[in-house]
């Protein structure tokens, strides 16, 4: 399975783009409504990236359909257990986010 350049949500693309680590600052991953682009460091490992892009998915389910982090959306502790929570069960039902992570975009 190869990882999708956009993912859609709420029926918006979202882009998905692979930048250097330089470029991210001291983020891995970053979501930007306001542009419909998730960020993704370029050098994180398969595991890190996939996780990481699930929890910036997470954060854009969250603005898109609850508000965003300031008012109704959920909080940072919210969309890191969500992530851990989801991440284990898709892999329990063997939906690999590290191989599509992996073998896309690079
Ligand atoms: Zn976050």
């Amino acid at each position: 399975m190869k990882t999708p350049e956009n993912v859609k949500i709420n029926g918006i693309d979202y882009a998905i783009k692979l930048l250097p680590q330089w470029e991210m600052g001291k983020h891995t991953g970053f979501a930007f409504s306001w542009t419909q682009q998730i960020h993704l460091t370029k050098e994180s490992t398969p595991i890190y990236r996939a996780q990481d892009l699930l929890h910036e998915i997470i954060h854009l389910i969250s603005s898109e359909y609850l508000g965003e982090m300031d008012s109704n959306g959920l909080d940072e502790a919210q969309v890191v257990a969500l992530t851990a929570g989801l991440f284990n069960v898709l892999g329990s039902c063997g939906i690999n986010l590290i191989d599509m992570v992996n073998e896309g975009l690079e």
